[in-house]
């Protein structure tokens, strides 16, 4: 059986050599992450290199999502790249402290408008929220703070404020560079961190169309504000990521449930793609099997109806990143068994605005309820099988397409795989033969299976599909036949 479920794992240090790259697609990654918070263009740039050329080798498709850094704000490096601060300590937050310089004292912070942005008596919250302090005093450039909860403090780590509001606008300096390495480097997906509204998605997407990037937007749902124009920013992303890292630090972690289930079932219903992110099995940074709390994490997004779930951490620097990968791997397939996984209640009410549309909708009802062994969406922008792939089943949906972006853009969507396949003639009989035997060939339908097959009359145009057809594997096809 295919997965459905989509895994997205984060490049870094842990994940850097070729080698590490082919255990992470042995292991199932459909897309990878590169953090522009970390790493230089050069780093990004290789590492992008390196998985497609691996991903050709095993005769996959991996997606590259981008993700920006965003206006989080960060503290700078340590001398020793890390240090452990204990309950009680004194420690400060120092603006003009050199940036490589931090010690057991204090570190650097490169945004220079924070001592005027937090007042004493606030919660500063480090690493998502593991490490904590209270601010004690401003004084110049420095942030004096007592940590409240100690811990190691490692490079790079972002800082927000219980309760929100110290990030401002989406798109930094450091961003609209990095939007032009994305499109040099050909991302799939660019995802937007810290949007607080459709303008700010707007913004990354005319600025990677300007560099002259293809990419899917996705925007990151990671603060108040985002929440609470959800149904906007939907409507303008082509996927969201409930980026629950920053997101629970600012709305309080008892919030998250309820939210990560209403953004799948917004991103669902507006016919857009989403991510579960962050801690899904963060105990494997160190440790080679999950808590049983992630297994029912990871499980529960899967039966919330996520497209995809996210490794960070676990596959930057953890000790077991293709592990982290073959266990997330394990528990998708065992909770798309179940039946809240693959029975669809989805737009029993609603109309349709255009045929292809109407067409998906159709497969999936007919595949759903006659036994049907595969779908095969011809595809030029991957549009019906998005829009099938809305739709709970367990049925799985080929994309073939001729095009290779469009192939590496539907490794997000739950349930669909990419698969080249260049139309062969204007006869539809060729085509539907063609396909048919492209499909017996990797083992997707054998003899006697029935398969559905959708496309349109002019083949080779967007936009275009208006057929379906059940198609008895082995059988004849009826050569006059659209
Ligand atoms: P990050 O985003 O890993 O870039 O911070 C994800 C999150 O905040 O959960
Ligand atoms: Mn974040």
């Amino acid at each position: 059986m295919l997965r459905r479920t989509k895994i997205v794992a984060t490049l870094g240090p842990a994940s850097d050599t070729e080698e590490d790259f082919n255990r992470l697609i042995e292991a199932g990654v459909d897309v990878v992450r590169m953090n522009f918070s970390h790493g230089d263009a050069n780093d990004h740039r290789r590492r992008a290199k390196g998985i497609r050329t691996c991903a050709s080798a095993h005769n996959r498709h991996i997606g590259v999502l981008g993700d920006l850094q965003g206006p989080k704000i960060r503290i700078e490096r340590f001398e020793q790249g890390s240090i452990v601060l204990n309950e009680g300590d004194d420690f400060s937050f120092d603006v003009d402290c050199d940036s490589e310089g931090g010690d057991q004292n204090r570190v650097g912070v490169a945004y220079k408008g924070l001592p005027g942005d937090v007042r004493n008596g606030d919660t500063l919250l480090l690493d998502d929220g593991r490490l904590v302090f209270r601010v004690t005093r401003i004084k110049g450039s420095e942030i004096k703070c007592q940590v409240l909860v100690g811990g190691e403090l490692f490079d790079n780590k972002g800082i927000n404020r219980k309760g929100g509001g110290l990030s401002a606008s989406a798109l930094t300096g450091k961003d609209r560079q990095d939007i032009k390495l994305a499109a040099e480097i050909g991302v799939d997906y660019l995802a937007v961190s810290f949007p607080r509204n459709a303008a700010d998605i707007d913004e990354a997407r005319s600025l990677l169309r300007q560099a002259g990037g293809h990419g899917g937007i996705v925007a990151k749902i990671e603060r108040t504000e985002a929440v609470d124009a959800i149904d906007e920013i939907i409507d303008v992303s082509d996927a969201v990521m409930i980026a629950r890292g920053d997101l629970g630090v600012e709305i309080g972690d008892a919030q998250l449930p309820g939210v990560q289930k209403r953004v799948i079932r917004a991103a669902r219903t507006h016919d857009r793609v989403v991510i579960t992110a962050t801690q899904m099995m963060e105990s494997m940074v160190e440790n080679q099997i999950p808590t049983r709390a992630e297994v029912f994490d990871v499980a529960n997004a899967v039966l919330d109806g996520t497209d995809a779930v996210m490794l960070s951490a676990e596959t930057a620097t953890g000790k077991y990143p293709a592990k982290a990968v073959e266990a997330m791997d394990r528990i998708c397939r065992g909770a798309e068994k179940h039946r809240l996984a693959t029975t669809s209640n989805y737009r029993i009410d609603s109309t349709f605005k255009r045929a292809d549309e109407a067409i998906a909708m159709a497969a999936m009802y007919t595949a759903n309820h006659l036994g049907v062994r595969a779908i095969a969406a011809l595809t030029e922008s991957g549009s019906t099988p998005l829009w099938m792939s809305r739709i709970s089943s367990g049925i799985p949906i080929f994309a073939l397409t001729p095009h290779v972006e469009t192939r590496r853009k539907v490794t997000l969507y739950r349930g669909v795989y990419p698969i080249e396949f260049q139309i062969p003639s204007a006869d539809h009989a060729q085509v539907n033969k063609e396909a048919v035997d492209l499909l017996t060939k990797i083992g997707a339908v054998e003899k006697g299976d029935l398969l559905i097959l959708t496309k349109g009359d002019l083949m080779g145009k967007h936009g275009g599909t208006n057929a379906m057809k059940i198609v008895h594997v082995g059988g004849l096809i009826d050569a006059t036949d659209a």
